[in-house]
């Protein structure tokens, strides 16, 4: 069976694929695989655009690693820890933890990955204080190439957890993750139309300013669509009795996500892209008229129906982590190539923010973070684009997105993070024979 990842610009032909059930059948499917000399590849929701999930050995899918196992709190912090199956959808997760008044503290544009799939390359959203879910990851359990699980977390096997939680699944599979969530909370959210300029030179204040900043891009327009989300009390009624105001906001709230977010971000863009695929001269009027079209609006809604959003136009990406003090540098300059050269770029850019992390291979470790993400449309050629872009990015120290497509290789990446060697070392260990890499993950992260 072919496998092909969401974007459609990975295909391969996995020599079995799997989908154990239990710990049990899942040491069983790796032991099998080593025993008949085949590499070992998880795949979550298959949304890397990266060819990082892809195998010719033996694939496994953890789909029915998908149960809540157990809700508790830390003896020290008193916050809910919540252990689930790793290969759990976001948007199942968001859902367990909303019925018990509890969410996560960040979340990126989508909910359709697997819980492991988006720690494991480091899926983030925005907010200068709130960082990727990696940070949010207090204890894994790994199964490692002889078929054995292990337990880890801060204080038990520490250096595995901390090359276990953002590790393009190397050091072994992740087969439950245990989060720290927090209780669930509304976001008020305003999106609005304003002038490029002006956003970039108050850059610093709307992002230290807010809970969660961001905006969207069309290429060569002079005006941006922003987002600020800002956290407000806790939710009164999480999984309480539903009254009638209640269904009554809900259904209103259907009925504006339906035309906001269906007609207006998904039809309306997947129409102007197919025209500017045909027509490409008519790209920047379409795209300078993108701008002006988005309609400001202001709403409040739980925190996870907020952040997460269907994305159904596809397409492709470059992302890569800058730091916070030159992404206007980088935006200009991006903005000076495109206007230059006229290439067709009917998507988007989105630039968001991250605080500074701990995580040892988050793009953010170390520095605060503007994560600036060039995308565009699957049916238009993207290589010269992303190339243009991969060279401001790196110029400027960029750390590509683990799970997006880039071009960098080990020698670069051992330059950007410096506890690259720290998780070579626990990696060959829990791993010695390589059995969970493939070519993507020996590119990036060697060996
Ligand atoms: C439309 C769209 C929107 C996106 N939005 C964002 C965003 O807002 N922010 C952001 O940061 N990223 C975003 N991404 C990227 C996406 O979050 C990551 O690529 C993420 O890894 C996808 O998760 P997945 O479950 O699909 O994993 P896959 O792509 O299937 O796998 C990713 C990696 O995780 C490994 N893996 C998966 N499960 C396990 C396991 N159980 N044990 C060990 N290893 C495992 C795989 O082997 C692979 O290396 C987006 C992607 C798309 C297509």
């Amino acid at each position: 069976m072919i496998w092909t990842n969401w974007a459609r610009n990975v295909s391969v032909t996995p020599v079995r694929q799997e989908q154990p059930g239990s710990a049990d059948e899942l040491s069983d499917a790796i032991r099998r695989a080593v025993k008949d000399g085949h590499t070992v590849r998880v795949v979550g929701g298959g949304h890397s655009f990266a060819p990082a999930a892809a195998t010719e050995g033996v694939q496994l899918s953890l789909d029915r690693f998908n149960a809540l196992h157990r809700v508790e709190r830390d003896p020290d912090t008193g916050h809910a820890l919540v252990t689930v199956g790793a290969g759990m959808r976001l948007h199942h997760l968001n859902q367990v933890l909303a019925e018990r008044g509890l969410a996560m503290q960040n979340l990126g544009d989508i909910d359709r990955q697997s819980i492991a799939g988006a720690i494991s390359t480091g899926t983030h959203g925005t907010g200068a204080r709130f960082g990727g879910l990696a940070t949010r990851v207090r204890a894994l359990t790994v199964v490692g190439p002889d078929g054995e699980v292990t337990r880890c977390g801060p204080t038990e096997n520490h250096d595995l957890f901390e090359a276990s939680r953002l590790g393009l699944g190397t050091t072994g599979v992740l087969s439950t993750v245990t989060v720290e969530a927090v209780p669930a909370f509304d976001l008020r959210a305003v999106e609005d139309v304003q002038p490029l300029e002006r956003v970039l030179e108050e850059l610093d204040h709307l992002v230290t300013g807010s809970d969660h900043f961001e905006f969207f891009w069309f290429p060569t327009a002079r005006k941006v669509q922003t987002l600020t989300h800002t956290r407000l009390e806790s939710r009164a009624d999480p999984g309480g009795p539903v009254g009638v105001g209640r269904r009554v906001r809900r259904a209103a709230a259907a009925a504006r996500s339906f035309i906001d977010d269906e007609l207006l971000s998904n039809v309306a863009l997947e129409l102007a892209n197919r025209t500017a695929t045909t027509f490409p001269a008519v790209t920047p009027t379409l795209n300078s008229f993108a701008a002006q079209a988005l309609r400001p609006r202001t709403y409040t809604a739980a925190s996870h129906e907020v952040l997460c959003n269907p994305r159904r136009v596809r397409f492709r990406e470059t992302e890569y982590a800058v730091p916070r003090a030159v992404v206007v540098d980088v935006l200009r300059e991006i903005d000076a190539w495109l206007r230059s050269t006229g290439e067709n770029v009917p998507f988007p850019l989105e630039i968001r923010f991250a605080p500074a992390e701990d995580v040892w291979l988050s793009p953010a470790y170390g520095r605060d973070t503007a994560y600036v993400a060039v995308q565009q449309y699957w049916r238009l050629p993207h290589a010269r684009y992303f190339a243009a872009a991969e060279q401001i990015f790196t110029a400027v120290g960029g750390r590509p997105h683990w799970g997006k497509l880039h071009t960098r290789d080990v020698d670069y990446l051992a330059d950007q993070y410096r506890r690259l060697p720290d998780f070579q070392r626990v990696r060959d260990t829990a791993d010695p024979d390589g059995v969970f890499a493939n070519p993507y993950t020996r590119r990036v992260l060697g060996g």
